[in-house]
């Protein structure tokens, strides 16, 4: 912290406005987004979140969430005041142990003035106290808290986190998590990351749980329910947890024979995209009425309704592929999306491929036949698609048909030495398009700008040339529909909104 030494002589003639040290001019509010064009409000300026401890209580019959939230962080300009991410009602901020003032601002900000204002690249200590009722909560006019029958959820993209936990919400704030929760005895708090202990007191039991990567905000989950947890540890070496309600029906047996395969999946997209990136694998099926799936880091949220007709690895691929594409390596903007998507669905078309169902050049032939120029989905850019289109189906099957486009034209020993490499060379950071297109040029000693272009930026289905030239269709004959065709398609809403 600067201090400016005022002598008591001129402290004693000065007014308390003149008092303030000279510095004070340099310290200005933290923005309160982080400066993504798509969500101008989200994320915030100012720090950077090193580690979230989540210390909660949650109660199931009435929905009542409190406790407490420490964040390190370290600031990154000088701040008179910051913002975080947060609806619940909070009862108490101290920065640096000394309390702090607070007041809430916009859809979801917290404004946090500490009583002393904070140097540039100093860690400070964020403490929120806070509690309130997450489904009576809402921004923009929803609400992604999922109640279930016996608890709650959240898990949503890229909104989650504002219903349970202050943030600095935005994928370029990763951080490692500490999350403890106490709930009722016979039901159980599920996580990201390692599940470290839990203890019984007094009719509740507290479950610690720990994500020791950098982890994003949106891919922190939780979820409390009656679950029956199973744990194994893959051919590989990876720990699995997953977690199925005890409440799922008829949809049971399919979720079950999908998610239990998590561990062989994980050692099978380790062939492609090298070594897992994190200390625990693993999925959770609570019995939420929403229709997608999400790759929350190490723990993925399955909605049963992905296993309503039947078993379904191709979703199971999805979501882990993400854990590499998306988690791991995380987007710098949500521009940046295909980066994820296109990349999850590739690993959808080379399942595909693997079990006899059609290969990515099939697939990848079948998108390019099966939307007529004048279809609306080839005027999505998947690699700047705008934020109402971010999860168009456009950027996952575009942007994979793209994928198998830059296959084509680098060759397979390119291709997949950048499938395997990206992941390593980003590890636990965050990259762009832009970023993708240099490694795979970097990789390939090609220049890829044309093909970038043509597969991702132009508002345009790619003309038959182009498409022959990325050998892409390149026969006149209609290409039959691949038999994972309805499978993939049926794992299209894998992302969805929380509106429901
Ligand atoms: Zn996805």
């Amino acid at each position: 912290m600067h201090r400016r030494i005022i002598t008591p002589g001129a402290l004693a003639a000065a007014s308390l406005m003149l008092a303030i040290p000279a510095s004070a001019a340099s310290y200005s509010p933290g923005a309160p987004g982080i400066g993504d064009p798509y969500y101008p409000d989200y994320g915030n300026g100012g720090y950077d979140v090193s580690h979230y401890d989540l210390r909660l209580q949650y109660q199931p019959a009435t929905d009542e969430l409190a406790g407490t939230a420490t964040i390190l962080a370290r600031t990154t300009q000088d701040l008179s005041s910051f913002d975080l991410d947060f609806l619940l009602d909070v009862s108490e901020v101290r920065v640096n142990g000394a309390k702090a003032s607070f007041a809430t601002s916009g859809q979801h900000e917290l404004v946090v003035t500490p009583k002393a204002p904070l140097a540039k690249d100093t860690p400070i200590t964020v403490v929120v106290r806070y509690s309130g009722v997450p489904s009576t909560k809402s921004a923009y006019g929803f609400n992604t808290w999922h109640r279930t029958p016996d608890g709650a959820v959240a898990a949503d993209e890229p909104e989650a986190a504002w219903w349970w936990f202050p943030s600095n919400d935005h994928p370029l704030d990763k951080a490692t998590y500490d999350v403890s929760v106490a709930v009722p005895d016979g039901t159980q708090a599920i996580s990201n990351g390692t599940l470290q202990s839990t203890s019984s007191k007094l009719g509740w039991t507290r479950y610690n749980w720990r994500e020791n990567k950098p982890q994003a905000t949106y891919l922190a989950t939780l979820a409390v329910g009656r679950f029956d947890i199973t744990t194994s540890t893959s051919e590989g070496g990876v720990p699995v947890v997953n977690a199925y309600s005890k409440d799922l029906g008829d949809n049971d047996g399919a979720a079950r024979a999908s998610v239990e395969r998590t561990g062989e999946l994980v050692d099978w997209l380790s062939g492609y995209f090298g070594p897992y990136p994190f200390s625990s694998a693993g999925g959770y099926v609570p019995n939420t009425t929403t229709g997608y799936a999400l790759e929350t880091q190490t723990r993925v949220y399955y909605s049963p309704k992905q296993f309503a007709n039947g078993s379904n690895t191709s979703v199971v691929v999805h979501e882990l592929a993400h854990q590499w594409y998306g988690d791991s390596v995380s987007l710098k903007g949500w521009k940046d999306i295909w980066i994820n998507e296109g990349f999850a669905r590739y690993a959808q078309w080379l399942w595909s491929e693997h079990e006899g169902e059609g290969t990515t050049q099939q697939l990848a032939d079948y998108v390019y036949a099966s939307h007529p120029a004048d279809d609306a989905f080839w005027t999505v850019k998947p690699g700047d698609p705008g934020a109402d289109n971010q999860f168009d189906i456009a950027v996952y099957d575009r942007g994979a048909l793209a994928v198998q486009a830059l296959r084509n034209a680098v060759g397979d020993d390119a291709f997949f030495a950048i499938l395997k490499g990206w992941p390593q060379t980003h590890a636990y950071g965050n990259a762009s398009v832009a970023d993708f297109q240099a490694y795979a040029e970097q990789v390939s000693g090609k220049s890829l700008s044309s093909l970038f272009d043509t597969w991702l930026f132009q508002p345009t289905k790619p003309a038959a040339p182009a498409a022959r030239s990325a050998s892409i269709a390149k026969t006149a004959a209609a290409p039959a529909q691949p038999r994972s065709w309805k499978k993939i398609e049926a794992t299209n809403d894998v992302h969805g909104h929380g509106e429901q």
